[in-house]
């Protein structure tokens, strides 16, 4: 299974994360293919030059375990989620329990959003619920390259980006999935969309630039 996430600078120098990956203390899913040399979150910024407390913001898209594994470590930003996904994961929703001490750590400081919102010029959230509640994709417009959606786990591979998608095993909810999905190609349509980067596609993946490779 492939994961990423995802790293925004400003032009005012902002640093706006998207997500942090898997944590080292969950155990994976049986039958999940392991690779060795997966850096964490925190290698990657390190390599980048960067330290944890340099993110201004931490978008944090869902509380799914492999979104999650390293929140504890921005106690210096402010994270940033749907309200609608805070509250279902903090009542205690078991789906949510097994990184719980990575995003309910009591040294972070959420910012809660109710729907889409322009968070920084240039930076929208995208309210995507059906692969759970309160879920959010991320709209940014870059000076070259344009516009680019990060669909996150709204969609997850390139072939269900259709309207009439099937939902998949650990999406909540295939109604507002689908909605979801259908918003998200009007937007592309709309917004004229230049790339569309999606949740867990390993084929995707081997095409996309990584850091310290970026999109300008
Ligand atoms: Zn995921």
């Amino acid at each position: 299974m492939v994961l990423g996430c995802y790293l925004v600078e400003t032009g005012d120098g902002k640093h706006v994360l998207i997500d942090t990956g898997y944590p080292a203390d969950v155990p994976l899913p049986p039958g999940t293919a392991v690779d060795e040399h997966a850096k964490t979150v925190i290698d990657r910024l390190d390599e980048l030059g960067l330290h944890p407390d340099d993110v201004d913001v931490l978008i944090c898209t869902h509380f799914d375990v492999d979104h999650v594994g390293y929140h504890d470590a921005f106690s210096k930003a402010e994270l940033v989620v749907q309200r609608e996904q805070y509250e279902v994961a903090r009542a205690g929703h078991p789906r949510f329990a097994s990184a719980r001490s990575h995003w309910d750590h009591p040294s972070l400081r959420y910012r809660l959003i109710d729907g889409d919102t322009e968070l920084l010029p240039g930076l929208s959230l995208i309210e995507t619920s059906g692969h759970v509640p309160g879920h959010q994709s991320v709209l940014v417009r870059l000076p070259r390259t344009g516009r680019v959606l990060l669909a996150i786990d709204a969609v997850m591979l390139e072939r269900l980006f259709t309207p009439d998608r099937p939902a998949q095993q650990m999406d909540d909810n295939e109604e507002r999935l689908r909605a979801s999905t259908r918003k998200l190609l009007d937007l592309v349509e709309r917004e004229r969309v230049a790339l569309v980067v999606f949740g867990h596609d390993g084929q995707q993946w081997q095409t996309l630039k990584r850091a310290p490779d970026y999109y300008d």
